[in-house]
């Protein structure tokens, strides 16, 4: 056989950079860039086919830690910078990844439309309900009686979101809950998010263990789903307006029509090479 046909194949070290992370010991983070790596080598997919971007935050220095094409981008803009990508190189697979505070709070419009646009991209949110990167304030998700920090000292006193809902309302096809403390789980459902055609939403639980220690409660009341995932929006409605925030899985799925419709150009290739090459020197 010509050495050039044989398939490399790559394990999850592959896909790490070998950058340090400077994530505090025990942070859930670290769970999450295990199982992306796990997942991308599951998928076999070579690295330079593989772009992850991602905004500010503990969680958003993620994009660092991996050897495929990165991009640590500006708050709240993950999804902006990877949808201008997707549409400029479809042909990559394109991962988003970030915290609460960047998703839900600075990029909440652009989740919103992020959702209802339905490019073919994973979006992963790892809630800790805090922004842990400038210790400790309440973020969106922060339930409204947490009063563990001096910030906020009788808890922000107000609703916090519920992310799946949300990303339902707004349209996202495909949602599913994972937690740091069951990193196998995750990289399987990061692997069918991959593989689904259209906007994937993975809503991950993972713990800051530095500002809400409380968080290692989590493992107690985490529950994996064990019925299929609901196709029917109405039932997930009502599953995602009413439930504690804690089960797992695969929760939602739907097919629907991707954007830009198949074989749609939305970016002039020749204007971009031109635009490429205005910015060499
Ligand atoms: Fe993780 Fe919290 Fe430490 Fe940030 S502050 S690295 S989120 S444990
Ligand atoms: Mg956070």
């Amino acid at each position: 056989m010509d050495q050039a046909a044989v398939p490399v194949t790559l394990t999850p070290k592959d896909y790490k950079s070998g950058l340090k992370p400077v994530w505090c010991p025990g942070c859930g983070d670290f769970a999450v860039l295990n199982a992306i790596t796990k997942a991308l080598a599951f998928a076999g997919l070579p690295r330079e086919e593989v772009a992850l971007i991602s905004g500010i935050g503990c969680s958003s220095r993620i994009a660092a830690y991996t050897s495929v094409y990165g991009f640590h981008g500006v708050h709240g803009r993950a999804l902006a910078l990877a949808s201008g990508l997707k549409a400029a190189r479809p042909d990559l697979t394109v991962l988003v990844a970030g915290g609460d505070g960047d998703g839900l709070s600075i990029g909440g419009n652009h989740f919103i439309h992020a959702c209802r646009r339905n490019m073919d991209m994973t979006y992963i949110i790892m809630d800790n309900e805090v922004y842990g990167m400038t210790k400790g304030q309440a973020s969106p998700t922060t339930p409204m009686d947490w009063d563990h920090s001096k910030l906020t000292p009788h808890g922000p006193g107000v609703r916090p979101f519920k992310p799946a809902a949300l990303a339902l309302a707004a349209g996202a096809p495909w949602i599913a809950r994972a937690y740091s403390g069951n990193p196998n789980q995750m990289a399987k459902l990061i692997a069918e998010a991959v593989a689904h055609p259209g906007f994937s939403f993975l809503h991950v639980m993972s713990q800051c263990i530095t500002f809400c220690p409380e968080q290692t409660d989590w493992k107690a009341i985490v529950d994996e789903r064990a019925e299929p995932a609901l196709s029917d929006a109405d039932e997930a409605a009502r599953l995602f307006l009413h439930e504690s925030g804690f089960q797992t899985g695969l929760l939602y799925c739907e097919q629907r029509p991707t954007w830009p419709p198949a074989g749609a150009a939305i970016v002039d290739q020749d204007a971009l090479a031109g635009l490429a090459a205005s910015f060499r020197v």
